[in-house]
């Protein structure tokens, strides 16, 4: 996880310190001549934006840029009024419409208002909260998870943060299409915000071949779960964490999840007990239904692609 710097009572700074930037841009307005006023604007809103961006870590960070960007283009948009310029105003207003869009699109999908990403971060396992969760993970192998889906019908395959650290879709899209020259129906369900940027998991996939029409979203692949035989979870966690929908203090509550926990069986491949970005349990990890692979997703992949090999050639 990203380290964070934080100033005691941050958010009393921000605000002082916009205000007299605002202040002293004002004055600029009517002292135009003043250097020395516009170095100091200058310096301000520089520091300004220093300090109001490094509390913000990990996952948080793609909504700061893409809001950042769209004050870009605001700003650009302005300097074509000033300039009297049609080509920089459409310019900046484009930027800025998309960048908006795009900010609150990513802060709607992680069920999080953007003034909360932006003055109540949540970094990792800082964040915690949500009820405890009881019972054991029960671990499996390489080989059972294979069997299992080698011998299914259907296998739903999740990728998150987890598969794009490890670099390992390209081992997944092997494994799939193992998988469906055996007669398994393979598919990929994407969640908005899995990975750390919007398309994440939707480029990754791509990138490694895999036909769009095997890629579903969400509210296409959700009602298909308790078809599936096997829900294979890629290094993914808070986008399958059923305590976004039952618990309310949960910091998740509230997240459209992936129903990973209404498959038939569920295998979790990730290394360790290692919590997700939100830095909370993951109640699916303790399902009955659900056992994990612990391992790098690369390695697992690999080894789950091994043994699917062997059953054919047996
Ligand atoms: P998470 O960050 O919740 O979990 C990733 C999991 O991957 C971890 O539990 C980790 O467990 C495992 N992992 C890490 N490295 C590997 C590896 N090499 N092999 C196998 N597993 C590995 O990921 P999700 O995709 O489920 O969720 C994304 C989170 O990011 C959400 O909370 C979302 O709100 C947030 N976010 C996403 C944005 C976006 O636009 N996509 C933007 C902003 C925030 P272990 O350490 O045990 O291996």
């Amino acid at each position: 996880m990203e380290k964070t710097y934080r100033l005691p009572a941050q958010n009393g700074v921000n605000v002082v310190l916009a205000v007299v930037a605002v202040v002293l841009g004002a004055y600029i307005v009517g002292n135009p001549g003043d250097t020395a006023a516009l170095l100091a604007f200058y310096a301000l809103a520089l520091f300004l934006g220093v300090i109001l961006t490094t509390p913000i870590g990990g996952a948080d960070m793609p909504v700061v840029i893409s809001l950042l960007n769209a004050f870009t283009g605001l700003a650009v948009g302005f300097e074509g009024f000033v300039l009297g310029n049609p080509a920089l105003i459409v310019a900046g207003i484009v930027v800025g419409a998309s960048g908006t869009l795009l900010t609150q699109l990513m802060a709607k999908a992680m069920n999080r208002p953007i003034a909360n990403v932006i003055f109540t971060p949540m970094t990792g396992a800082a964040a915690g909260g949500g009820e405890a969760v009881t019972g054991t993970m029960k671990e499996t192998s390489a080989l059972d998870a294979a069997s299992m889906m080698r011998f299914g019908s259907k296998v739903i395959v999740i990728p998150g943060y987890g598969m794009a650290v490890a670099g390992a879709q390209h081992k997944v899209w092997e494994m799939a299409q193992l998988l469906e020259e055996a007669g398994v129906q393979c598919v990929f369900a994407i969640h908005p915000v899995a990975g750390r940027m919007p398309g994440h998991m939707n480029v990754l996939l791509a990138e490694a071949g895999v036909p769009y029409d095997k890629i579903l979203d969400l509210e296409e692949i959700n009602a298909d779960f308790p078809q599936a035989d096997v829900a294979l979870v890629i290094g993914a966690n808070d986008v399958v964490n059923p305590v976004a929908r039952t618990d309310k203090s949960s910091p998740i509550y509230g997240m459209p999840i992936l129903d990973a926990d209404r498959a038939q069986n569920c295998i979790v491949i990730k290394r360790g007990k290692g919590a997700g970005y939100s830095g909370i349990e993951n109640a699916l990890f303790y399902a009955d239904n659900c056992r994990m692979l612990y391992g790098s997703a690369q390695q697992a992949i690999a080894e789950i692609i091994h043994h699917i090999k062997t059953m054919e050639e047996a």
